[in-house]
């Protein structure tokens, strides 16, 4: 059964490859089925709406299982900004480095033991509304227009650096220091990353949830 990925991240693909080939899934980027230009608006408030509703466009529009995935940091001194707003923080063209200077220039001389907060994922799986029961798990929930779905929360907990470390990964990478390390993402090795990140959790999230419904 195709699965249809609402990204072209290549980095996102290879995680959720890892947890949805073990069940029959063959995961294919949107572009595979003519929607590599298209995205989605992000309307919602919290990471399981937006998540719900980039997943659900997709199999709307190809007619196959789809996954998403929402993310982005919250940050405790700034009433938990960026949050959904995470990449489009310092303006619509979503530019990673405008963003980190300006969680920087927010947070100011915000002392170490204030500057809490964390990163967040959600990943949901939709499967088309006329898909027949047993393809899906029982206990999946259903949206008001018939699509089942299930979702998996990930969170990892750190702290925001004074300044920017370290080249890789993407996104806040660079200023955000997980609990139990002294370095940012951006120097941490992407292993150590992805054995702990939001989205690795997310997705152990609901790969249980496929080991038990599916
Ligand atoms: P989206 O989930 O693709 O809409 O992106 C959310 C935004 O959150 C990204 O543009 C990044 O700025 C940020 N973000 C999400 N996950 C990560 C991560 O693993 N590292 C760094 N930044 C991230």
């Amino acid at each position: 059964m195709k699965l249809i990925a609402a990204t072209g991240n290549a980095h996102k693909l290879i995680e959720f490859e890892a947890i949805t080939k073990d069940f029959g899934f063959e995961l294919l980027p949107k572009d595979a089925v003519g929607l590599g230009g298209f995205d989605p608006d992000e309307p919602g408030e919290t990471f399981a709406e937006n998540s719900l509703i980039k997943a659900k466009a997709i199999c709307e529009k190809c007619g196959f299982p789809s996954i998403a995935d929402d993310s982005g940091i919250v940050v405790d001194a700034l009433g938990g900004a960026p949050g959904v707003h995470s990449a489009r923080y310092a303006g619509e063209h979503g530019d990673d480095a405008a963003n980190r200077l300006k969680l920087l220039a927010e947070l100011g001389d915000t002392p170490a033991a204030e500057r809490t907060g964390r990163f967040c994922s959600v990943v949901t799986i939709v499967w088309p509304k006329d898909t027949p029961e047993g393809a899906y798990p029982f206990f999946a929930s259903v949206t008001d227009d018939g699509y089942p779905y299930i979702q998996g929360t990930g969170y990892v907990e750190g702290h925001i650096a004074f300044e920017e470390s370290g080249e890789n990964g993407f996104g806040y990478d660079s200023i955000f220091i997980p609990l139990g390390f002294s370095e940012t993402f951006g120097i941490l090795p992407s292993d150590t990353k992805n054995a702990i990140s939001h989205r690795a959790n997310a997705l152990l999230a609901v790969r249980s949830q496929l080991e038990r419904g599916l």
